[in-house]
Order: structure tokens, then sequence, then C-alpha cells
């Protein structure tokens, strides 16, 4: 850390914070007594904070964000040339950096055609969420307006994302919501009995799980359904990957009933699940849309992407005298081209630095320590996920699957905290069982790191569980 900032000018900081932010997802009591965690420096894995405490950052910015690190140089650079050319221009003109960012995303992502630049991840959704209303007014006589999404999934903040929000702590208390939202049971193997398919495994229990949305197609009635969307790899309700067999049949239901396929990328996009720069193409999935915001610029500036087929592009370019007949939607921000300037940078930093294939065995080699805390501690009933986007699921009984207390949840995390190792914890479901620890480590993380990642978990469990 360096000496920038001396005592005074912290405390200063200190109490600023304290009368003035309201800090996200934060009851702010404890805060009259005590204070709040601030990071005042990063570098690569590890952050500082305003005690000079060292931390390594297991979550990337506490939400899954900053996958190439802390500190990158070139991309501070590269956005601050940009900045000194034309900080912003809405983007119903073009910018060098939005027209080179789309060209290499694409690039990517076979079988897409169109960015769609916007600022956060809920309005990437909302975008798309527009766009398959519209689709229904223009194409199905207002019809197919319905949008599907998923018991666990999260889609966003906004009130549209959130009527899309299958994590019922989340939504408690801000409805109502907005209509045509309709939700579709979980695919988790873990809780397959809260599905009534205990009795299936493996790829059977998938085509099953994909069953299930069939099943809610045809009781809304499948001219009323437009779209389907799904987290690749579910995030904050538990880090869960689609059990085999799922994805295969969840595209022929949709090609079956003509419901367009909406992926959200948003935690899962740019690398975090390894060797494929997104989730949805470990599966084989051939999406319509896919929206994505963390990763795309690791934190370095705000950006969202809604990125479409040409086919769901077509349907807002014919009839151009119908004055109607284009999307008629604008984010004032998705013209900052600070965001396209530094999701150029973040892109060519994991190419060259072969990150896709670092996230792979780092996230390995975590897996397999997680593991072996499985065996070591009773209280894990469940290790999950893919590339550096793993959970563990801590349970009171391993036959039941009772969730642990989330205060005794919590105390792991703050006692990993306390020696100085970052951790999360997701599974926002079920209203004060949020049993899930978390682990998204940046895509750069070296053995070195996992290892003191998961000693440091090893020790808070056996502390708070005995
Ligand atoms: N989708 C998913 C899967 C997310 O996890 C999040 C944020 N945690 C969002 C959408 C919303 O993104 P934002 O907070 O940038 O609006």
């Amino acid at each position: 850390m360096d000496g920038n900032f001396n005592k005074n000018d912290l405390e200063r900081v200190v109490s600023a914070d304290k009368a003035h932010v309201w800090h996200h997802l934060t009851q702010h009591k404890p805060f009259e007594t005590g204070e709040p965690r601030i990071i005042i420096e990063g570098k690569d894995m590890r952050v500082w904070d305003q005690n000079g405490k060292e931390y390594i950052d297991a979550v990337s910015g506490a939400v899954w964000t900053v996958n190439v690190g802390y500190g990158r140089k070139r991309i501070a650079d590269a956005v601050h040339a940009q900045l000194m050319k034309v900080c912003y221009f809405a983007n119903s003109g073009g910018s060098i950096p939005g027209a080179l960012f789309a060209e290499k995303l694409i690039d990517k992502m076979p079988g897409m055609s169109r960015v769609y630049y916007t600022n956060s991840g809920s309005e990437a959704n909302e975008k798309a969420f527009k766009m398959v209303r519209q689709i229904a007014h223009k194409k199905y006589g207002g019809k197919k307006t319905k949008i599907l999404y998923r018991d666990r999934d999260y889609h966003g903040s906004t009130l549209a994302a959130m009527s899309a929000g299958g994590q019922d702590e989340r939504n408690m208390q801000y409805g109502p919501f907005a209509p045509d939202f309709v939700r579709v049971p979980h695919c988790m193997e873990y809780r397959k009995h809260e599905l009534g398919l205990e009795h299936l495994s493996g790829r059977e229990f998938g085509i099953a799980a994909a069953n299930q949305i069939e099943d809610v197609i045809l009781r809304e009635g499948p001219e009323t359904v437009g779209s389907l969307c799904l987290e690749p790899v579910t995030a904050g309700g538990g880090v869960i990957e689609a059990p085999e067999g799922y994805w295969e049949r969840v595209q022929e239901i949709c090609k079956q009933y003509n419901v367009l396929l909406h992926i959200d990328e948003v935690v899962c996009g740019v690398g975090r699940t390894g060797t494929e720069w997104f989730g949805y193409q470990h599966y084989g999935i051939k999406p319509d849309f896919v929206t994505m915001a963390k990763g795309v610029a690791s934190g370095y500036a705000a950006i969202a992407c809604m990125v479409t087929t040409e086919e769901v592009f077509a349907h807002f370019k014919d009839n151009p005298d119908d004055k109607l007949n284009h999307f008629r939607d604008i984010s004032t921000f998705g013209g900052c081209t600070a965001g396209p300037a530094a999701a150029l940078e973040n892109m060519a930093i994991i190419e060259e630095e072969n990150l896709l294939e670092n996230c792979t065995v780092m996230g390995e080699r975590m897996m397999g320590n997680l593991q072996a805390l499985m065996e070591k501690h009773e209280i894990i009933g469940d290790v999950r996920g893919k590339g550096l986007f793993l959970g563990a699921e801590l349970v009171t009984n391993r036959e039941t699957k009772e969730p642990a207390d989330e205060k005794d949840v919590m105390a792991v995390v703050a006692d990993c905290g306390a020696q100085g190792v970052i951790i999360g914890a997701a599974n926002r479901s079920i209203p004060g069982r949020n049993n899930v620890l978390c682990f998204s480590p940046a895509l750069i993380a070296t053995a070195e790191d996992i290892d003191a990642i998961t000693d440091a978990v090893d020790k808070a469990l056996t502390k708070v569980f005995g």
C-alpha cells in the first residue's frame, strides 16, 4: 500500500462515509459503533482497507467482477487516452472503441451478431425483455409477451428485472411486480427432492428438470410465451450448474414452442467459468440474447452488453417507413467510451496471459481443495461450480439437507475476513438461509492463492462448527 493517504485523511474518509454513504445490501445500525470496511487500494489478487489490513480477495470485488485483478496499468492508460480523445457521445452515433470492442466480442461468440451497450447487468436484461415485448407486439398481435425465468436465478435490481427474480428473499417487500413474468422450477440436482424428482439422476434428471419448463409453457399457452431467461450457471442462488441433458432439452423446447432463449452471462461472462469465454459455450447452447456486465471490463469502467443474433436484430429494421419499427430505447451512459476502451484491454489481457486456461486449472485445484474440506467438515453438504466460480453449501444434516443457520455461515465469512481472506455467501432463495460459501478469485490466481483461501476456510469452519 502506498503512503498517499495519511492517518488523518483516512479518519476523515471514514467519518464522511459513516455520515453520508448509504451502502448496498447493508444494515447500517452496526456502523454506529463500528465502521465499514473501506477498500483503499488493490493490486492483482490483493486489497487493503483503511487500517492497512491486507486481504486476498477471493470474490473479485465481492461480486464476481474484477476478473483480471487490480491495478492493471494498461487498462487505466487506455481509458485515460480515450477520455482525452472523446469521453462521450450518445450511442445513437458510434465510437471507435464501441465499434472495435463489438467486433472483438462477436468474434468470440459464433452465431451472435449485434451488441447493444448499456451500463449494468439489470439494464442489459431489461433491454432484452423490452425487445421480447416489442417483437410480441410487432409479430404476434400483442401475444407472446410472457417472459419465463427460473427459481433461484437473479437478473437484476430494477423493478422489471426483479419481476424475473427467482430469489424470494431479495423480492420480499418490493412487490407488486411487472405482469407476465412467470417462474419455472430450478434444476438443482442437490435439491431435486424439491422438484419431486428424487428418483432420477444424471441425464434422466436433467431431461426431467427441463421438461418442467415445458409443463409451464403448456400451462400458460405456448402462444403467450415470448422468451425464457436463464443463467448458464446460477450465481447468487447458490452456484448451481445445470445437470447433464438439461440444456439440450431446453434448446429443443424453445425451438418447438418458438420461445426465444435469453442467457444471462452477467456473472459467468468473459472467462469466469474457464476455457470458454462464456458459460453457455460449455453446453452447446444457441441463444437469441446474451447479456453480460461484471467481467466485461473487470470493473475498470461501467459497461454492460446485450448481444443478439442477426435474426433478432432483423425484427427491428424491416419496414423503415413505420416510425415505431426500431428499438426505441436509449441508455445515456451506453455512450460512454471508457467502457468499451477498458473492455478491449480486458479481453486482450485474458488472451495474452492465457487466463481462460489458468481459470480452468486453478478452478480444478480449488474444487479439489473444497472436496477435501468436505471430507473433513460434516457441515459441508455439497461443493459445486465451474472454473473459478465455486460454492460450498453448508447444511446441518447431510440426509435432510437442512440449510445451516445464516448467522453461522456469516461467522465463517467474518472469520475468513479476520484471517485476511474475503469470501462471500449466497442463496437468497430461502430467507435467512444464505448458506452457500462463494469463491470467485480473479482469473490470475496462483496455486498459492488458492491454497491460502481454502486454508482460511478450513480454519474458519473448525472455529465456527468444531
Ligand atoms: N444478472 C446476474 C446473474 C447477476 O448476478 C447480477 C448482479 N449480481 C445482475 C444480473 C445484475 O447486474 P447489475 O448489478 O450490474 O445490475
